[in-house]
């Protein structure tokens, strides 16, 4: 698995606080801007957001490309914000403790191409390694976290999200025999 650091420039306005955290789950991400680059994604949490300071720590490619944009123990801006009543309390943690990873789409209902699955299974079975995480329990949709529609594709189809998963668990299980 290759990753290309792409770090965002430290400071609130570009989504780095600079504050530090300990990974405790992943939470999944779809851009919603249909056939943009990993590049882009990253350059508008550079540029692009208006202040508005929000980031991801990965951002995977229609190619399968991952950029890293803030390092896995500092505190990222991607799932702060409750949808609905029942994700109040959970969304001012959030933040604290994911980490998030935005994928690319072709179209617009949001479906990940073959190449960001590879990615996004390969990056989040890591990250389950790294920081001792359950790949069944500890992987999210960001609808699971604070109600919003996203990934929307895996929101509509929560088999599709069910076989994602069940890839990551069988991935992780394949990293942890050959280490
Ligand atoms: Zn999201």
């Amino acid at each position: 698995m290759k990753i290309e650091d792409r770090l965002l420039t430290p400071g609130v306005s570009h989504g780095r606080s600079g504050r530090s955290m300990v990974p405790k789950g992943v939470v999944v991400h779809y851009v919603a801007n249909p056939g943009s680059s990993a590049l882009a994604n990253r350059n508008y949490f550079e540029n692009g957001s208006g202040g508005a300071g929000v980031s991801a720590h990965y951002i995977i490619g229609l190619n399968g490309e991952i950029l890293r944009c803030v390092p896995d123990t500092e505190r990222a801006v991607h799932a702060g914000k409750s949808y609905g009543l029942a994700w109040n309390e959970m969304a001012k943690t959030n933040n604290s403790r994911l980490i998030g990873i935005e994928c690319c789409h072709p179209a617009i209902d949001g479906k990940f191409n073959s190449h960001t699955i590879d990615s996004l299974v390969e990056l989040a079975a890591d990250l389950c390694k790294r920081y001792k995480l359950d790949p069944l329990k500890d992987v999210y949709r960001h609808y699971d976290v604070c109600g919003k529609m996203c990934p929307l594709y895996y929101v509509n189809h929560a088999s599709d999200w069910n076989v994602m998963k069940n890839k990551i668990k069988a991935m992780y299980d394949r990293i942890m025999i050959s280490t």
